[in-house]
């Protein structure tokens, strides 16, 4: 007889210790990161801020590149743990421009550390990672990038940009949980971590991290949540059958069928293609319409779309190509379902054409 109390989510199997290890190198295989791989258990706007904890201190100085509201926080948290942060704010909606960190990085007597977002998945915007990173690295400044948005969607050689931190998350385009979270840490970083006076005995203390690192990555930092960390291995395995530069395709070819859609429809996107991501396309809404008359059109066709966030400018709506909606599907189901929203808006859009501008993309 069945137990109706019985659940398959009651007495899961402990995640086997003797794979942390094992999983970490794998995180590191995809940022092709010869650094140290921590793995935090909780989505990733926590390791963000043990980042930022881990890091501040009275002295330390700051330039903190603003292009949505994970970089506002960022500032926040290095600020409460006494950090001196300049913060440059790109325009709403739009990547940093690169003369702006140059002026910035020459205004400042010393910066120590530069605090900078790969892709917007708020406002589908990319920064120019590399030249930020060439400048930073030229002057001796510890570099953090949040690619928790743009791992698996952009390159990211962590290794070949010299990336100090670098944070990442699972469930954006590697389509994998978002209770567990990573980040690479190089030598130069843990001599800003490691002062005497760092944070311990905390959720938020990546220098607690670092035992499980100094102890030979034997003693586990705690107890991995078996669901979370099974997931995360199931995500890898997945995006290492296909490889990560298959992944990276993917969503590049999902973007710009996206684009090619939206451009037969008439509607051009809110950035070129240089400064787009390949998770996110937001698409300025005509003068006179709303955003929400169109998301609403879109959902009684049973698909999402969003509004931009946070700093991006309200008349922006979102078409979301990430992780497992970087498809064929997703893409021309968004594209379709904008244009229907725009004509029952009485907006005219060539909905044929954006059809066929979607599958030639995916054709060639
Ligand atoms: C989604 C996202 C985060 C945080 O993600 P959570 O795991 O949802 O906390 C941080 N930074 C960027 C750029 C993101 O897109």
């Amino acid at each position: 007889m069945s137990d109706p109390g019985w659940n398959p989510l009651h007495g899961l199997p402990s995640y086997p210790a003797e794979r942390y290890a094992a999983l970490a190198d794998r995180i590191g295989g995809i940022l092709q990161s010869r650094n140290d791989i921590l793995l935090v258990q909780a989505e990733a706007v926590v390791a963000l801020e043990a980042t930022a904890v881990s890091l501040a201190s009275p002295g330390l100085s700051v330039l903190n590149i603003v292009t949505s509201p994970y970089g506002g926080w960022f500032g926040q948290w290095l600020r409460r743990g006494g950090a001196t942060v300049r913060d440059i704010v790109a325009e709403p909606g739009l990547p940093i421009e690169i003369e702006v960190v140059a002026t910035a990085l020459d205004a400042a007597p010393r910066i120590d550390v530069l605090a900078v977002v790969h892709a917007e998945s708020a406002s589908g915007i990319l920064n120019p990672l590399p030249e930020i990173l060439a400048l930073a690295r030229s002057r001796g400044i510890v570099t953090v990038v949040d690619a928790v948005a743009s791992v698996g969607g952009h390159p990211l050689d962590v290794e070949a940009l010299g990336i100090d931190i670098a944070i990442i998350g699972p469930q954006k385009a590697l389509g994998g949980p978002a209770g567990v979270s990573a980040l690479s840490v190089s030598r130069r970083a843990w001599e800003l971590i490691l002062r005497d006076d760092a944070p311990r005995d905390s959720i938020l203390s990546l220098a607690d991290l670092k035992r499980w690192i100094d102890s030979g990555r034997q003693a586990l930092p705690g107890t991995p949540a078996p669901l979370e960390f099974f997931a995360l291995e199931t995500a890898l395995d997945r995006v290492e059958a296909d490889g990560i530069e298959t992944l990276i395709a993917r969503h590049a070819l999902a973007a710009s069928a996206t684009r090619a859609g939206l451009a037969a429809l008439g509607a051009g996107a809110w950035v070129p293609p240089a400064k787009a991501s390949n998770l996110v396309t937001a698409v300025p809404v005509p003068a006179g319409l709303e955003p929400a008359a169109l998301i609403s059109a879109a959902a009684r066709l049973g698909v999402e779309l969003t509004e931009g966030l946070g700093n991006a400018p309200n008349h922006l709506v979102r078409l979301n190509h990430t992780g497992p909606r970087a498809t064929f599907q997703a893409v021309l189901a968004n594209v379709v379902a904008y244009g229907v929203a725009l004509r029952q808006a009485g907006h005219p859009a060539d909905i044929a054409a954006a059809s066929e501008a979607v599958s030639a993309t995916y054709s060639r």
